[in-house]
Order: structure tokens, then C-alpha cells, then sequence
């Protein structure tokens, strides 16, 4: 069996998800585009969008990777006029970091405006209540205790701060699913191997998504760290979701 069918050792998890994405993280924007037809952009903006940030938001962005969040919400305030607007991208894996540290160069963003922090979303390296948002956008599915990662995003929270997780998620409708399967299993290993090489970390990347809550269970496990008025959207069929909740 592969690696999320089984039952893994406690660390062994964090381990292996650590190498895939020190592995593919040159590869990591290219195979997104590639994997989803360039889809995965419009999810983003529309994530970015219901966010709605407003002047001074304060934004953690857990699970960061190379950025794409953080450049998403520094556009979208800068093109509604938003001041003080930050963002911290904070990430378990210093390749992707360092990836986005060369994309924020090459972008022309300001390093007033973004720090790069390396930490584990189940242990954030955060003091209580400092930021007013916190994202985590194809993430938390990666992480071993998801109830740990949801507590400290209520604890590093300000009240009134918003959480908003965009994720893989289960299709509304079978034979819909039926279809991604085909597609998932069959198709983005072979891209993997085409465009980064190796087809390990994408077969890794099919399952996981597999072995993740439905929208509902999901939602209970917002609800139950703490979170108010807490809903979900499904984009494309339900092949991600957006879920949303207040600390208040
Ligand atoms: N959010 C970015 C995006 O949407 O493009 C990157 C998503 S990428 C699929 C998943 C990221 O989660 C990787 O950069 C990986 O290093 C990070 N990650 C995995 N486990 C983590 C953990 N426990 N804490 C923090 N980051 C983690």
C-alpha cells in the first residue's frame, strides 16, 4: 500500500509530507497548472475574494508554500486602495519558502509587507490573538492532527478574526466523482513523471485527498475548535471547497 492508505507512526506523516514537498518544490507551480488546467488561479482568486480583506488585515497564511495566497491578498488590497494591509506566509518547509522568497523578489512585492516564517501549523510559532485572518489553502490536508492545527488557528486569532481553509474536497455528485477518480489516479501520477520527474508525490497527492473529511465532517471540526457561523461553498462540483468560520 502507499502511504495514506495505511496506517502511519506518529511523526511518520510529517516526515514523508516533508519530502514530497522538498522534492517537488521547484516543480510545485508548474504541476498545479499543469494538474488542474490553470483552474487552481480561479479557485485562489475566488478564496481571496471571500476573504474580502479590509484596510490593516493582518493575514496569516499557514501552509504558504511559495506564496500564491499572500500575492493574491496584497493585490487585491492594493487594487481597492487598503493600507497596513500584511501578510505571513508560514510554512513547514524551508524549499518552498525559499521558492517564494526568489517569487516575491521577482514579483516586485515589498519586504515590508510579507515575512517568511518556518513553522508547523499544529505548533504555530505565534503569540495568541495576532492576526486578524488566517488562510490555509491546500494545507491542512497535509497535516497529521487536523483538531490541532484548527486550535491554534483560534488561539492565534484576534476575536473577530476570520479562518478560511481551501481544500480538495468530494464531489456532489457520483458519477462526476467517478469521472475525477479516473482522471486523478491515472492521469496526474503520468504528469508527474512528465513535468517533475517522479510520480510518488502525486500518486501521495491523489490519496490524501481521498482520505480527507467530507464538507460536513469538516464543518463539525471547525464548529468543535471553536469557530462560529460556519459554512462551506463548493467550487467545481465539490472538487474543492471553500470553509469558512469567526472566532467571536
Ligand atoms: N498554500 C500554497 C498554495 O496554495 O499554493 C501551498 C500548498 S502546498 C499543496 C502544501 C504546503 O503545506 C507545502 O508547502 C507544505 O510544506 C506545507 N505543509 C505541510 N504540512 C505542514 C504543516 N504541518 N505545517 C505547515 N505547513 C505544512
Amino acid at each position: 500500500t502507499h502511504f495514506g492508505f495505511q496506517k502511519v507512526k506518529e511523526g511518520e506523516k510529517e516526515h514523508k509530507v516533508h519530502k514530497v514537498f522538498e522534492d517537488v518544490a521547484k516543480s510545485y507551480d508548474l504541476m498545479n497548472d499543469a494538474m488542474s488546467f490553470g483552474i487552481h488561479r480561479i479557485w485562489k482568486d475566488i478564496f481571496i475574494h471571500r476573504l474580502s480583506p479590509t484596510e490593516n488585515t493582518n493575514l496569516l497564511d499557514v501552509a504558504g508554500g511559495t506564496g500564491d495566497i499572500a500575492f493574491r491578498f496584497l493585490n487585491y488590497a492594493q487594487n481597492s486602495n487598503y493600507k497596513n494591509c500584511t501578510a505571513t506566509i508560514c510554512d513547514i518547509n524551508s524549499a518552498m519558502l525559499e521558492e517564494g522568497k526568489k517569487r516575491a523578489i521577482k514579483l516586485g512585492y515589498s519586504p515590508n509587507s510579507l515575512s517568511w516564517i518556518e513553522g508547523n501549523a499544529e505548533k504555530l510559532p505565534f503569540n495568541d490573538e495576532t492576526f486578524t485572518a488566517y488562510t490555509i489553502a491546500f494545507g491542512i490536508r497535509n497535516c497529521t492532527h487536523i483538531d490541532k492545527v484548527l486550535d491554534e488557528a483560534y488561539r492565534v486569532l484576534k476575536p473577530g478574526g476570520r479562518f478560511l481553509c481551501l481544500e480538495f474536497s468530494h464531489l456532489e455528485n457520483s458519477v462526476a466523482q467517478w469521472i475525477y477518480d479516473q482522471y486523478s489516479f491515472q492521469v496526474i501520477p503520468v504528469l508527474g513523471i512528465f513535468i517533475a520527474g517522479q510520480w510518488q508525490p502525486y500518486q501521495y497527492l491523489v490519496e490524501s485527498i481521498r482520505q480527507f473529511p467530507n464538507q460536513e465532517t469538516f464543518k463539525a471540526m471547525i464548529e468543535a475548535a471553536g469557530f462560529r457561523i460556519v459554512t462551506y461553498e463548493n467550487l467545481t462540483l465539490g472538487v474543492v471547497s471553500i470553509h469558512s468560520g469567526f472566532k467571536l
